[in-house]
């Protein structure tokens, strides 16, 4: 394998961390079949995910947007962990691993047993109501398009963070601390273009962490990165668990 020596190194600082944490993005989940927002095959009836997954998407066209919405959870609900979560969810049970930061909205990290888990864009298996708070899964609220609230009546909308909101609060202030805390970053799959996630890794470095990468290709944030794996996350994650196990083991 190419990247035998990185993997071994990758698998070397993670085993001798202090607080390592994952930070995931959707390439994860591609090799689950669920498709991620800068593929072509990202595109919805020839939308673009950043038209529609706005505010004044929703505002504009709440039909449309559900509908989207709709879509991608069918794709989602049908899909199922693959060995690349299951490589985080071991690693986390080694002790290696103390939480996963994650972008997606697709539950696929607690399917694999991960248990800590922190959902930074929310997940779309859920709806809420921006009246009074109430939320509910998608699936018990679901009659009409788009759906009203069953205590206020007010629309609901998917309970996800769109382009252009705020990460809730305490969501925010759990992930920096994670951040500040940690020695070491393993960041998978994500472009890196999406703010404020994608400075997260950049503040741990700041403190002195180190950053490892697993891509299929370079994204904005490699530059920080000491070391870059680039290949499959259902490939290569299981490769750096088998050096890690192996390594404990010694
Ligand atoms: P992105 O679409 O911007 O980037 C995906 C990244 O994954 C790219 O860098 C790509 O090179 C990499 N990649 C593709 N296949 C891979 C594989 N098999 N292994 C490793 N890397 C691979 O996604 P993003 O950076 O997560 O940011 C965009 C937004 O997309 C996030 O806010 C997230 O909520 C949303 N999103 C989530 C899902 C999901 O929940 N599964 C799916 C699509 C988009």
């Amino acid at each position: 394998m190419v990247y035998t020596h990185d993997v071994k190194k990758a698998a070397e600082i993670l085993s001798g961390s202090r607080f390592a944490i994952a930070l995931t993005g959707a390439g994860i989940s591609a090799d689950s079949g669920i498709p991620t927002f800068r593929g072509r095959d990202g595109l919805w009836q020839g939308y673009r995910p950043e038209d529609l997954a706005t505010p004044e998407a929703f505002r504009r066209d709440p039909v449309k947007v559900w509908r989207w919405y709709l879509w991608r959870l069918e794709l989602i609900s049908s899909a199922k962990p693959n060995d690349g979560h299951k490589a985080l969810a071991a690693l986390e049970k080694l002790g290696v691993l103390k939480c996963v930061v994650t972008q997606n909205v697709d539950c696929l990290h607690q399917l694999a047993g991960s248990r800590c888990v922190i959902e930074l864009h929310g997940n779309i298996r859920r709806a809420r109501c921006d009246n009074c708070g109430y939320k509910d899964d998608v699936s018990r609220i679901l009659g009409d398009i788009p759906p009203h609230c069953p205590r206020c009546n007010h629309i609901m909308r998917p309970d996800v963070v769109w382009f252009g909101e705020l990460i809730p609060d305490d969501i925010w202030e759990k992930t920096v601390e994670l951040f500040t805390r940690s020695d070491v970053v393993l960041v998978v799959g994500t472009s890196s273009t999406v703010m404020p996630a994608a400075m997260l890794p950049v503040m741990s470095k700041e403190k002195g962490a180190r950053i490892i990468e697993v891509n299929v290709e370079s994204s904005a944030l490699t530059y920080i990165t000491d070391i870059f794996i680039r290949g499959r996350a259902s490939v290569v994650l299981p490769a750096i668990l088998r050096e890690v196990e192996n390594m404990i083991r010694r």
